[in-house]
């Protein structure tokens, strides 16, 4: 095979890091040493990329022969950054393994010279959810947090959760520029926090972590945080974006689940151009309507936390939320005149099989049950309506009937995705099919 030499600095750009070093000092009191070990029988390249907190990049190549390592202190890797806080290192191979580790120091502990060891990072250990067991408000033993931005493109909005005594003493949102880094005591992002417990980060897009734990020497021991896909009261929204990001353009914003989606189907339907690989023929009796699939441009921002607000609120026409397959949700009516609400009777016989059709902007929805959605579980989450709740198939996860809906369509208890009880709604096969009011305040729709 014929690889061009003259590009393979242009390639290193499009390649994933191999390992991270999520925090490199070599700002008084604090050394840091990096170790590099090429486990291959082979001379590898390496690429060691450090970036600062606005994601700024500098690049060096280093060639380790066979079983060699590399040590080296950072403030001779990277004498630009000496002085400038904290960086970190992303480094890259074009194949094979490496291994690596940091240790860092502080001279200003009472012994002169006071070192901590840790692994470098894999990709694997990047998640939308991570986890610091151990973080400390304490004057005793001080923490910091370290976070890492590994999308390139994308700001990273992350909630930081503080439990003491397992309850929730606080939270932080912060901002982690693409590409980029950040690191704060723990007393300055969670002042809240006065005693020892843990920290939840909840990020819209993959981030990595490490914590650092200080003594009043200012002694550090760092460890990394963990990815995880735990639930608790806090990340129940991450499951709903979770579902979302496959089918969407999915994140979290503050207090809001940001939702945009084209509401192209992502299932066969009559109603696509013929021409169209997702084309296929009306089904038996089905009256096909005068409009075509066309790409939107919905924007939903429903509540991360969404609460029941006391009042019944109606629905309206347009989207009332969306499905997970970005498909939005309109209620049970077919318009609206003078005299009231117009049922849907006629146009149910619009419908394709899996209960869609599309409006005269060619905006695809469901009246009723998504049935592409539920075919081989009924009781699957279906979608999130604008006011942040979510909505399931017919039944519930032990197969029986719901008997006890309220006039929104919804009730209380455990489900799969929300262990510690949620209200939700049901599609039922009776109107209002999925949702008869918003039992919480809604969202937004741009
Ligand atoms: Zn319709
Ligand atoms: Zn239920």
């Amino acid at each position: 095979m014929f690889i061009p030499v003259l590009i393979a600095a242009i390639l290193w750009q499009v390649e994933t890091p191999k390992l991270v070093f999520p925090w490199v000092t070599s700002t008084a009191p604090f050394t840091s040493r990096l170790c590099l070990v090429n486990l291959n029988q082979q001379s590898q390249t390496l690429m060691l990329e450090a970036r600062d907190s606005a994601g700024a990049k500098i690049r060096k190549e280093h060639v380790l022969a066979a079983n060699a390592q590399l040590v080296d202190d950072a403030s001779r890797l990277f004498p630009e950054l000496v002085g400038l806080g904290g960086f970190s290192v992303f480094c890259y191979v074009e194949q094979g393994e490496l291994q690596g580790a940091l240790v860092i120091a502080s001279n200003g502990s009472p012994s002169g010279f006071s070192p901590a060891q840790a692994n470098a990072m894999e990709m694997d250990e990047a998640s939308h959810s991570i986890v610091f067991p151990f973080q400390s408000g304490s004057v005793e033993s001080s923490t910091a947090i370290v976070l890492v931005n590994l999308d390139d493109e994308v700001v990273a909005q992350v909630v930081l959760t503080a439990f003491e005594n397992d309850e929730v003493v606080g939270h932080a949102d912060v901002t982690v520029q693409a590409g980029a880094n950040i690191a704060h005591m723990l007393s300055d992002l969670l002042p809240e926090m006065t005693a020892t417990g843990y920290v939840l980060a909840l990020s819209d897009t993959p981030i990595m972590g490490t914590s650092f734990t200080f003594n009043r020497w200012v002694e550090p021991a760092m460890s990394h945080a963990i990815p995880t896909t735990a639930i608790s009261e806090t990340n129940e929204p991450n499951t709903l974006l979770d579902l979302f990001v496959e089918h969407t353009e999915a994140y979290l914003d503050g207090e809001m689940l940001v939702i945009r989606t084209d509401d192209i189907p992502n299932h066969a339907s009559p109603y696509f151009a013929t021409n169209d690989a997702s084309y296929e023929a009306p089904h038996e009796g089905m009256q096909l309507n005068p409009n075509r699939i066309y790409a939107q441009d919905f924007e939903f921002r429903v509540p991360l936390n969404p609460k029941i607000s006391g009042t019944l609120e109606e629905t309206r026409l347009g989207p009332i939320g969306v499905a997970t397959n970005g498909v939005v949700f309109f209620n049970q009516y077919a318009g609206r005149t003078a005299t009231g609400w117009v049922p849907l009777d006629q146009e149910i016989e619009t419908f394709d099989r899996f209960n869609g059709h599309p409006q005269q902007q060619g905006a695809y929805h469901y009246h009723l049950e998504p049935t592409y959605l539920t075919e081989s579980d009924p009781s699957t989450l279906i979608g999130v309506m604008l006011d942040g709740f979510p909505i399931y198939g017919p039944y519930d996860a032990d197969l029986s009937v719901p008997s006890d809906l309220d006039a929104c369509n919804g009730h209380e208890h455990v489900t799969a995705e929300f262990p510690n009880g949620i209200y939700h709604y049901h599609a039922t096969p009776e109107p209002p099919y999925l949702i008869g009011c918003f039992k919480g305040t809604a969202g937004t729709l741009n």
